[in-house]
Protein backbone atom coordinates (compact mmCIF):
# COMPACT_ATOMS: atom_id res chain seq x y z
CA UNK A 1 0.00 0.00 0.00
CA UNK A 2 1.46 3.52 -1.17
CA UNK A 3 1.88 5.41 2.30
CA UNK A 4 0.21 8.69 2.31
CA UNK A 5 1.77 12.38 1.31
CA UNK A 6 2.38 14.83 3.55
CA UNK A 7 -0.32 16.99 2.46
CA UNK A 8 -3.49 17.28 0.63
CA UNK A 9 -5.74 20.75 -1.07
CA UNK A 10 -8.63 18.89 -2.59
CA UNK A 11 -12.15 20.05 -3.80
CA UNK A 12 -10.78 23.64 -5.11
CA UNK A 13 -13.23 25.74 -6.76
CA UNK A 14 -10.28 26.20 -9.51
CA UNK A 15 -6.84 25.34 -9.95
CA UNK A 16 -5.06 27.71 -11.99
CA UNK A 17 -1.46 26.42 -12.28
CA UNK A 18 0.08 29.28 -14.17
CA UNK A 19 2.39 26.26 -16.13
CA UNK A 20 3.69 26.62 -19.52
CA UNK A 21 0.45 25.47 -20.98
CA UNK A 22 -1.85 27.29 -18.69
CA UNK A 23 -3.62 24.72 -16.93
CA UNK A 24 -6.70 25.43 -14.68
CA UNK A 25 -8.39 22.80 -13.06
CA UNK A 26 -12.49 23.08 -11.61
CA UNK A 27 -12.29 21.08 -8.80
CA UNK A 28 -8.62 20.72 -8.78
CA UNK A 29 -6.52 19.05 -6.07
CA UNK A 30 -2.94 18.76 -5.83
CA UNK A 31 -0.53 16.58 -3.59
CA UNK A 32 2.55 17.94 -0.66
CA UNK A 33 5.37 15.55 0.20
CA UNK A 34 8.65 16.76 1.75
CA UNK A 35 8.10 20.25 0.35
CA UNK A 36 7.35 19.53 -3.41
CA UNK A 37 3.63 19.25 -5.61
CA UNK A 38 4.15 15.15 -6.48
CA UNK A 39 0.43 15.26 -8.16
CA UNK A 40 -1.54 17.57 -9.67
CA UNK A 41 -5.88 16.87 -10.53
CA UNK A 42 -8.65 17.54 -11.24
CA UNK A 43 -12.39 16.88 -10.15
CA UNK A 44 -12.42 13.57 -12.29
CA UNK A 45 -8.78 11.99 -10.88
CA UNK A 46 -8.73 10.44 -8.00
CA UNK A 47 -6.35 12.02 -5.23
CA UNK A 48 -3.76 10.07 -3.09
CA UNK A 49 -4.07 9.78 0.41
CA UNK A 50 -2.67 12.32 3.18
CA UNK A 51 -1.63 13.37 6.55
CA UNK A 52 -3.16 16.44 6.52
CA UNK A 53 -6.42 17.43 4.06
CA UNK A 54 -7.28 20.81 3.74
CA UNK A 55 -10.83 21.54 1.96
CA UNK A 56 -10.56 24.24 -0.52
CA UNK A 57 -14.41 24.14 -1.73
CA UNK A 58 -15.02 27.36 -2.50
CA UNK A 59 -11.96 28.82 -3.03
CA UNK A 60 -9.10 29.66 -6.01
CA UNK A 61 -5.89 27.90 -5.96
CA UNK A 62 -3.03 29.49 -7.16
CA UNK A 63 1.17 29.54 -6.84
CA UNK A 64 2.31 31.36 -4.03
CA UNK A 65 2.93 35.23 -5.25
CA UNK A 66 6.93 36.24 -5.89
CA UNK A 67 7.63 39.83 -4.36
CA UNK A 68 10.19 40.87 -6.95
CA UNK A 69 11.03 44.41 -5.58
CA UNK A 70 11.10 45.71 -1.97
CA UNK A 71 12.64 47.56 1.06
CA UNK A 72 11.34 45.80 4.48
CA UNK A 73 13.14 48.51 6.35
CA UNK A 74 10.75 51.35 4.89
CA UNK A 75 7.95 50.01 6.96
CA UNK A 76 9.45 51.80 9.98
CA UNK A 77 8.85 55.22 8.49
CA UNK A 78 5.57 54.42 6.88
CA UNK A 79 3.74 57.79 6.13
CA UNK A 80 7.01 59.86 7.44
CA UNK A 81 5.79 63.36 7.88
CA UNK A 82 8.86 65.34 6.72
CA UNK A 83 8.40 63.15 3.28
CA UNK A 84 4.67 62.30 2.78
CA UNK A 85 3.82 65.22 0.20
CA UNK A 86 7.52 65.70 -1.47
CA UNK A 87 7.21 66.15 -5.16
CA UNK A 88 10.79 64.61 -6.30
CA UNK A 89 13.07 62.29 -5.87
CA UNK A 90 16.37 63.86 -4.71
CA UNK A 91 14.09 65.69 -1.85
CA UNK A 92 12.43 62.31 -0.75
CA UNK A 93 15.69 61.14 -0.10
CA UNK A 94 16.91 63.74 1.95
CA UNK A 95 13.92 63.76 4.31
CA UNK A 96 14.55 59.87 5.14
CA UNK A 97 18.29 59.74 5.76
CA UNK A 98 18.26 61.16 9.30
CA UNK A 99 15.90 58.45 10.22
CA UNK A 100 17.38 55.60 8.22
CA UNK A 101 20.80 56.54 9.61
CA UNK A 102 19.15 55.50 13.15
CA UNK A 103 18.97 51.49 11.26
CA UNK A 104 19.77 48.83 13.84
CA UNK A 105 19.67 45.19 14.13
CA UNK A 106 16.61 45.16 15.79
CA UNK A 107 14.82 47.52 14.19
CA UNK A 108 15.82 45.88 10.67
CA UNK A 109 14.86 42.15 11.82
CA UNK A 110 11.38 43.50 13.66
CA UNK A 111 10.45 45.27 10.12
CA UNK A 112 11.36 42.15 8.14
CA UNK A 113 8.75 40.02 10.68
CA UNK A 114 6.35 42.55 10.02
CA UNK A 115 6.81 43.00 6.26
CA UNK A 116 6.87 39.40 5.68
CA UNK A 117 3.80 38.65 7.25
CA UNK A 118 1.76 41.97 5.91
CA UNK A 119 2.90 39.89 2.24
CA UNK A 120 1.97 36.86 3.53
CA UNK A 121 -1.25 37.94 4.02
CA UNK A 122 -1.80 38.75 0.59
CA UNK A 123 -0.18 35.43 -1.17
CA UNK A 124 3.21 35.98 -1.17
CA UNK A 125 5.64 32.85 -0.31
CA UNK A 126 8.54 34.65 -2.08
CA UNK A 127 10.02 37.98 -1.46
CA UNK A 128 13.29 39.64 -2.55
CA UNK A 129 14.24 42.62 -0.28
CA UNK A 130 16.87 45.23 -1.37
CA UNK A 131 18.88 46.98 1.77
CA UNK A 132 21.59 49.60 0.90
CA UNK A 133 21.82 51.74 3.77
CA UNK A 134 23.81 49.89 6.20
CA UNK A 135 24.85 52.02 9.36
CA UNK A 136 25.29 49.34 11.39
CA UNK A 137 27.03 46.00 10.45
CA UNK A 138 25.28 42.74 9.69
CA UNK A 139 21.87 44.15 9.08
CA UNK A 140 21.51 41.28 6.46
CA UNK A 141 22.02 38.41 8.72
CA UNK A 142 19.09 39.71 11.15
CA UNK A 143 16.48 39.76 8.74
CA UNK A 144 17.66 36.47 7.40
CA UNK A 145 16.99 35.13 10.78
CA UNK A 146 13.64 37.14 10.94
CA UNK A 147 12.63 35.54 7.39
CA UNK A 148 13.67 31.91 8.40
CA UNK A 149 11.28 32.36 11.57
CA UNK A 150 8.66 33.18 9.45
CA UNK A 151 8.78 30.99 6.86
CA UNK A 152 9.00 33.08 3.60
CA UNK A 153 11.65 32.05 1.04
CA UNK A 154 13.89 35.05 1.25
CA UNK A 155 16.02 36.97 -1.27
CA UNK A 156 18.24 39.37 0.12
CA UNK A 157 20.29 41.95 -1.85
CA UNK A 158 23.51 43.43 -0.53
CA UNK A 159 22.67 46.74 -1.64
CA UNK A 160 25.13 50.07 -1.27
CA UNK A 161 25.83 53.30 -1.66
CA UNK A 162 29.16 54.44 -2.81
CA UNK A 163 29.32 57.80 -3.73
CA UNK A 164 28.03 60.94 -1.14
CA UNK A 165 26.91 64.25 -1.22
CA UNK A 166 30.70 65.35 -1.62
CA UNK A 167 30.51 63.70 -5.20
CA UNK A 168 27.37 65.03 -6.28
CA UNK A 169 25.36 62.04 -5.16
CA UNK A 170 22.37 61.93 -3.18
CA UNK A 171 24.03 60.30 -0.19
CA UNK A 172 25.15 61.42 3.76
CA UNK A 173 28.36 60.96 4.48
CA UNK A 174 27.78 58.50 7.42
CA UNK A 175 25.71 56.03 5.20
CA UNK A 176 28.86 56.08 2.22
CA UNK A 177 30.59 52.54 1.81
CA UNK A 178 34.05 51.32 0.67
CA UNK A 179 33.74 49.68 -2.52
CA UNK A 180 35.51 47.07 -0.80
CA UNK A 181 34.35 46.35 2.30
CA UNK A 182 31.04 46.29 0.42
CA UNK A 183 32.73 43.37 -1.83
CA UNK A 184 34.30 41.99 1.28
CA UNK A 185 30.65 41.80 2.87
CA UNK A 186 28.70 40.17 0.22
CA UNK A 187 31.15 37.74 -0.10
CA UNK A 188 30.69 37.04 3.87
CA UNK A 189 26.55 36.72 3.22
CA UNK A 190 27.01 34.49 -0.18
CA UNK A 191 29.43 32.35 2.09
CA UNK A 192 27.54 31.77 5.22
CA UNK A 193 23.43 32.14 3.86
CA UNK A 194 23.58 31.86 -0.22
CA UNK A 195 21.68 28.40 -1.02
CA UNK A 196 21.58 27.31 -4.80
CA UNK A 197 19.43 24.33 -4.36
CA UNK A 198 16.03 23.96 -5.85
CA UNK A 199 14.24 23.75 -2.49
CA UNK A 200 16.24 26.95 -1.08
CA UNK A 201 14.79 29.44 1.31
CA UNK A 202 17.65 32.25 1.43
CA UNK A 203 19.19 33.51 -1.80
CA UNK A 204 21.75 36.37 -2.00
CA UNK A 205 22.37 39.05 -4.23
CA UNK A 206 24.27 42.11 -4.71
CA UNK A 207 22.77 45.26 -5.96
CA UNK A 208 24.30 49.13 -5.94
CA UNK A 209 21.13 50.97 -4.97
CA UNK A 210 21.29 53.46 -7.91
CA UNK A 211 23.42 55.36 -10.28
CA UNK A 212 22.85 58.54 -8.34
CA UNK A 213 24.69 57.20 -5.41
CA UNK A 214 26.82 54.27 -6.82
CA UNK A 215 30.46 54.76 -8.19
CA UNK A 216 31.49 53.06 -11.94
CA UNK A 217 33.76 50.98 -9.19
CA UNK A 218 30.90 49.78 -7.70
CA UNK A 219 28.56 48.94 -11.00
CA UNK A 220 31.26 47.45 -12.69
CA UNK A 221 32.92 45.06 -9.54
CA UNK A 222 29.15 43.83 -8.72
CA UNK A 223 28.81 41.89 -12.39
CA UNK A 224 32.26 40.81 -11.69
CA UNK A 225 31.45 39.77 -8.40
CA UNK A 226 27.91 38.00 -9.22
CA UNK A 227 29.68 36.28 -11.94
CA UNK A 228 32.30 35.16 -9.55
CA UNK A 229 29.88 33.86 -7.13
CA UNK A 230 26.83 32.82 -9.30
CA UNK A 231 24.63 35.44 -7.83
CA UNK A 232 21.65 37.98 -9.17
CA UNK A 233 22.16 41.67 -9.83
CA UNK A 234 19.69 43.81 -8.55
CA UNK A 235 19.75 47.75 -8.72
CA UNK A 236 17.06 50.82 -9.64
CA UNK A 237 17.13 52.42 -13.11
CA UNK A 238 15.12 54.83 -15.25
CA UNK A 239 12.46 55.63 -12.20
CA UNK A 240 12.50 59.09 -12.21
CA UNK A 241 13.30 62.31 -13.88
CA UNK A 242 15.85 63.66 -11.77
CA UNK A 243 17.65 60.11 -12.18
CA UNK A 244 17.70 60.93 -15.57
CA UNK A 245 18.82 64.61 -15.25
CA UNK A 246 21.93 63.28 -13.11
CA UNK A 247 22.70 60.47 -15.12
CA UNK A 248 22.64 62.18 -18.44
CA UNK A 249 24.80 64.91 -16.55
CA UNK A 250 27.52 62.42 -14.78
CA UNK A 251 27.50 60.42 -18.16
CA UNK A 252 26.60 62.03 -21.15
CA UNK A 253 24.28 58.85 -21.72
CA UNK A 254 20.88 57.32 -20.89
CA UNK A 255 20.22 55.08 -17.65
CA UNK A 256 19.70 51.96 -19.31
CA UNK A 257 22.97 53.20 -22.15
CA UNK A 258 25.02 53.08 -18.47
CA UNK A 259 23.81 49.87 -17.08
CA UNK A 260 24.49 48.66 -20.35
CA UNK A 261 27.66 50.13 -20.60
CA UNK A 262 28.99 48.69 -16.95
CA UNK A 263 27.94 44.93 -18.05
CA UNK A 264 24.66 44.76 -16.54
CA UNK A 265 22.33 44.09 -19.30
CA UNK A 266 22.57 40.36 -19.07
CA UNK A 267 20.38 37.77 -17.69
CA UNK A 268 21.61 37.28 -14.05
CA UNK A 269 20.02 41.16 -13.84
CA UNK A 270 16.54 41.91 -12.74
CA UNK A 271 15.77 45.78 -12.41
CA UNK A 272 13.14 47.46 -10.76
CA UNK A 273 10.67 50.05 -12.33
CA UNK A 274 12.24 50.76 -15.82
CA UNK A 275 9.34 53.47 -16.57
CA UNK A 276 10.46 55.44 -18.98
CA UNK A 277 12.54 52.72 -21.64
CA UNK A 278 12.59 53.78 -25.55
CA UNK A 279 11.72 51.30 -28.23
CA UNK A 280 15.95 50.19 -28.44
CA UNK A 281 15.88 49.98 -24.70
CA UNK A 282 13.09 47.70 -24.07
CA UNK A 283 14.48 45.35 -27.55
CA UNK A 284 17.74 45.18 -25.78
CA UNK A 285 16.47 44.32 -22.69
CA UNK A 286 14.13 41.40 -24.63
CA UNK A 287 17.88 40.51 -26.07
CA UNK A 288 20.11 40.13 -23.12
CA UNK A 289 16.97 38.43 -21.07
CA UNK A 290 17.05 41.04 -18.56
CA UNK A 291 13.69 41.39 -15.30
CA UNK A 292 12.03 44.07 -14.48
CA UNK A 293 10.37 44.22 -11.17
CA UNK A 294 7.23 46.80 -12.09
CA UNK A 295 6.08 48.46 -8.84
CA UNK A 296 2.56 50.33 -10.17
CA UNK A 297 2.16 52.27 -6.85
CA UNK A 298 5.12 53.94 -6.50
CA UNK A 299 4.95 55.32 -10.19
CA UNK A 300 1.79 56.85 -8.85
CA UNK A 301 2.61 57.61 -5.24
CA UNK A 302 4.37 60.75 -5.54
CA UNK A 303 1.86 62.22 -8.45
CA UNK A 304 2.96 60.42 -11.42
CA UNK A 305 5.61 60.88 -14.23
CA UNK A 306 5.96 63.54 -16.42
CA UNK A 307 6.21 60.06 -19.42
CA UNK A 308 3.04 58.33 -17.87
CA UNK A 309 3.02 54.87 -16.68
CA UNK A 310 5.41 52.26 -17.68
CA UNK A 311 4.85 50.47 -21.05
CA UNK A 312 4.57 46.64 -20.15
CA UNK A 313 2.26 45.98 -22.31
CA UNK A 314 5.09 46.88 -24.91
CA UNK A 315 8.08 45.29 -22.68
CA UNK A 316 6.05 41.81 -22.38
CA UNK A 317 5.31 41.52 -26.53
CA UNK A 318 9.31 42.13 -27.00
CA UNK A 319 9.92 39.38 -25.07
CA UNK A 320 11.10 40.92 -21.50
CA UNK A 321 9.87 38.66 -18.44
CA UNK A 322 8.16 41.90 -15.93
CA UNK A 323 7.87 40.38 -12.21
CA UNK A 324 5.65 42.60 -9.65
CA UNK A 325 7.18 44.29 -6.05
CA UNK A 326 5.58 46.07 -3.58
CA UNK A 327 8.73 48.26 -3.29
CA UNK A 328 9.42 49.69 -0.42
CA UNK A 329 6.55 50.75 2.71
CA UNK A 330 7.71 54.66 1.83
CA UNK A 331 7.30 53.96 -1.98
CA UNK A 332 3.94 52.22 -1.75
CA UNK A 333 3.06 52.24 1.91
CA UNK A 334 1.03 48.76 1.66
CA UNK A 335 2.69 45.95 1.40
CA UNK A 336 0.11 43.72 -0.15
CA UNK A 337 1.00 41.71 -2.96
CA UNK A 338 -2.82 41.33 -4.23
CA UNK A 339 -3.31 44.67 -4.30
CA UNK A 340 0.12 45.41 -6.25
CA UNK A 341 -0.97 43.15 -8.72
CA UNK A 342 -4.54 44.26 -9.14
CA UNK A 343 -2.64 47.98 -9.49
CA UNK A 344 -0.47 46.85 -12.25
CA UNK A 345 -3.20 45.33 -14.30
CA UNK A 346 -5.51 48.61 -13.78
CA UNK A 347 -2.42 50.97 -14.59
CA UNK A 348 -1.39 48.76 -17.81
CA UNK A 349 -5.09 49.31 -19.06
CA UNK A 350 -5.01 52.90 -17.99
CA UNK A 351 -1.98 53.41 -19.93
CA UNK A 352 -2.89 51.51 -23.05
CA UNK A 353 -6.50 52.76 -23.35
CA UNK A 354 -8.10 48.97 -23.21
CA UNK A 355 -9.58 46.65 -20.84
CA UNK A 356 -7.84 43.86 -23.31
CA UNK A 357 -4.26 45.48 -22.38
CA UNK A 358 -3.88 43.87 -19.29
CA UNK A 359 -6.12 40.73 -18.25
CA UNK A 360 -6.35 39.35 -14.66
CA UNK A 361 -4.25 36.54 -15.58
CA UNK A 362 -1.74 38.52 -17.87
CA UNK A 363 -1.16 40.13 -14.14
CA UNK A 364 -1.15 37.12 -12.25
CA UNK A 365 1.15 35.29 -14.28
CA UNK A 366 3.37 38.72 -14.08
CA UNK A 367 3.19 37.59 -10.26
CA UNK A 368 4.03 34.79 -10.33
CA UNK A 369 6.16 33.26 -13.21
CA UNK A 370 7.51 36.72 -13.88
CA UNK A 371 8.57 37.03 -10.46
CA UNK A 372 9.78 33.41 -10.11
CA UNK A 373 12.04 34.46 -13.61
CA UNK A 374 13.24 37.94 -12.02
CA UNK A 375 14.97 36.08 -8.95
CA UNK A 376 16.08 33.26 -11.09
CA UNK A 377 13.91 30.91 -9.56
CA UNK A 378 11.29 29.91 -13.04
CA UNK A 379 10.70 26.06 -12.67
CA UNK A 380 11.26 26.02 -8.75
CA UNK A 381 8.30 28.56 -7.49
CA UNK A 382 5.77 30.23 -9.48
CA UNK A 383 3.79 27.67 -10.51
CA UNK A 384 2.00 24.66 -9.62
CA UNK A 385 3.50 21.83 -11.38
CA UNK A 386 4.57 18.52 -10.12
CA UNK A 387 8.17 18.75 -8.73
CA UNK A 388 8.20 22.20 -8.26
CA UNK A 389 7.71 23.71 -4.48
CA UNK A 390 4.80 23.62 -2.88
CA UNK A 391 4.44 26.99 -2.69
CA UNK A 392 0.29 28.00 -2.80
CA UNK A 393 -2.16 30.39 -1.91
CA UNK A 394 -5.32 29.67 -1.27
CA UNK A 395 -8.32 32.62 -1.90
CA UNK A 396 -11.79 32.25 -0.86
CA UNK A 397 -14.63 33.18 -3.40
CA UNK A 398 -17.26 32.39 -0.80
CA UNK A 399 -17.15 35.69 0.81
CA UNK A 400 -18.96 39.01 0.11
CA UNK A 401 -16.61 40.70 -2.09
CA UNK A 402 -16.87 38.05 -4.76
CA UNK A 403 -20.78 37.50 -4.45
CA UNK A 404 -21.82 37.44 -8.45
CA UNK A 405 -18.91 35.76 -9.40
CA UNK A 406 -19.60 32.52 -11.26
CA UNK A 407 -18.22 32.01 -14.17
CA UNK A 408 -14.21 33.01 -13.54
CA UNK A 409 -12.86 32.89 -10.24
CA UNK A 410 -9.27 34.34 -11.67
CA UNK A 411 -10.90 37.59 -12.39
CA UNK A 412 -12.80 37.62 -9.80
CA UNK A 413 -10.11 37.57 -7.56
CA UNK A 414 -8.11 41.19 -9.76
CA UNK A 415 -11.49 42.82 -10.25
CA UNK A 416 -13.13 42.55 -6.53
CA UNK A 417 -11.89 42.74 -3.35
CA UNK A 418 -10.11 43.48 -1.02
CA UNK A 419 -8.59 40.30 -0.95
CA UNK A 420 -6.87 38.69 1.52
CA UNK A 421 -5.21 34.91 1.26
CA UNK A 422 -7.04 32.57 3.13
CA UNK A 423 -4.25 29.98 3.36
CA UNK A 424 -0.15 31.13 2.02
CA UNK A 425 1.56 27.42 2.22
CA UNK A 426 5.40 27.88 1.82
CA UNK A 427 6.97 24.08 0.78
CA UNK A 428 4.00 22.57 1.75
CA UNK A 429 3.86 24.44 5.40
CA UNK A 430 1.27 26.87 6.39
CA UNK A 431 2.54 30.41 6.86
CA UNK A 432 -1.12 31.22 6.86
CA UNK A 433 -3.87 29.32 8.22
CA UNK A 434 -7.46 30.26 7.66
CA UNK A 435 -6.99 34.08 7.07
CA UNK A 436 -4.32 34.15 10.42
CA UNK A 437 -0.14 34.33 10.67
CA UNK A 438 0.68 31.09 11.98
CA UNK A 439 4.36 31.91 12.71
CA UNK A 440 4.34 35.46 13.96
CA UNK A 441 3.01 36.38 17.26
CA UNK A 442 1.05 39.61 15.52
CA UNK A 443 0.68 41.53 19.28
CA UNK A 444 4.03 41.23 20.02
CA UNK A 445 5.45 41.83 16.56
CA UNK A 446 3.58 44.86 16.28
CA UNK A 447 4.53 45.92 20.03
CA UNK A 448 8.44 45.50 19.07
CA UNK A 449 7.38 47.22 15.75
CA UNK A 450 6.29 50.56 17.47
CA UNK A 451 9.00 50.55 19.50
CA UNK A 452 11.99 50.77 16.40
CA UNK A 453 9.78 52.85 14.18
CA UNK A 454 9.69 55.23 17.33
CA UNK A 455 13.31 54.80 17.71
CA UNK A 456 14.25 55.48 13.93
CA UNK A 457 12.09 58.16 13.79
CA UNK A 458 13.62 60.06 16.38
CA UNK A 459 10.42 59.65 18.47
CA UNK A 460 9.26 58.82 21.97
CA UNK A 461 7.73 55.80 22.29
CA UNK A 462 4.46 55.37 22.27
ZN1 LIG B 1 13.07 50.36 -4.59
Amino acid sequence: MTPPVDLLIRNSLLLCAFDDTGTELPGGWLAVDDGVIVAVGDKDTAPPEAETVVDAAGCLVLPGLVNAHQHLYQNLTRCYAAAAHVDNLTDWFWAYFTAWGRLDAEAVAISTTVGLAELALSGCTTSADHLYLHPEPELIDAQIQAARDIGVRFHPVRGSMTLGEADGAICPPNLVERVDDVLDDSRRLVEAYHDPTPSSMVRVGIGPSTLMSSSDAAMIESTAFADAFDVRLHSHVADDPDEEAYVGARFGRRPLQVYEDFGWLGRRSWLAHVVYPNHDEINALAAAGVSVAHCPSMTMIDGGLPGGPPPIRAMLDAGVNVGIGCDGATAADHQSLWLETKTAMLLSRQREGRASAMSARDALRMATRGGAHAVGRDGEIGQLSVGTNADVSVWRMDTLPYAGVLDDPVTGLMHCGPASAWHTIVGGKFVVRDGEPVTVDVPEALRRHRAAASRVQGLTCQ
